[in-house]
């Protein structure tokens, strides 16, 4: 799949870089990625670049339409390849993790709003929250009194029952 990446970036008026082809790379190998994980990762392929560099890139990928940016309320946006079909997210509220949703029942389904305000509309965009297996386990083994400190980073000094980062 990686051999089409310099015809597609041609295709779409865009010089071929070893930066863009690595951060095509990234996004395709880790969807749903944050750009500062995806920094990290273009890293491990071709070196040294800068996180601004990544997002100026990503900016680009992303008008014209060979990356998708998704952006959850209140986190970072995330990044995938899987472009053009209008497919909806599932995002934890505990970890963050994101799943696809494909959303397949009938035809352009969510597409119809009740009132389109003389709009022509042609995407939705669904977010689903909720929460991940492992964290309902989580929650679920905290309720029962027994708050242990699990893999908290930093349980030293701080027990306050949570995982979340700790505020101060
Ligand atoms: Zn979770
Ligand atoms: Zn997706």
């Amino acid at each position: 799949m990686y051999d089409g990446v310099e015809k597609v970036l041609r295709q779409h008026g865009l010089q071929v870089t070893a930066q863009r082809l690595a951060i095509m790379r990234a996004v395709s190998s880790r969807p749903h990625a944050t750009a500062d994980a995806l920094t990290e990762d273009v890293r491990a392929i071709i070196g040294s670049i800068s996180r601004q560099a990544v997002y100026d890139a990503l900016g680009v990928l992303v008008d014209k339409n060979l990356v998708r940016r998704i952006q959850p309320a209140g986190s970072a946006a995330r990044y995938e390849d899987r472009v053009g079909d209008n497919h909806h997210h599932l995002v934890c509220r505990g970890c963050g993790a994101m799943f696809d949703i494909d959303c397949a029942v009938g035809a352009a389904p969510c597409l119809t709003a009740d009132n389109d305000h003389g709009f022509e509309i042609d995407q939705a965009e669904v977010i689903y929250w909720g929460r991940c297996p492992s964290c309902r386990k989580v929650a679920a083994a905290s309720d029962t009194g027994n708050a242990a400190i699990r893999s908290g980073p930093s349980g030293k000094s701080k027990r306050r029952g949570t995982t979340g980062p700790s505020q101060v």
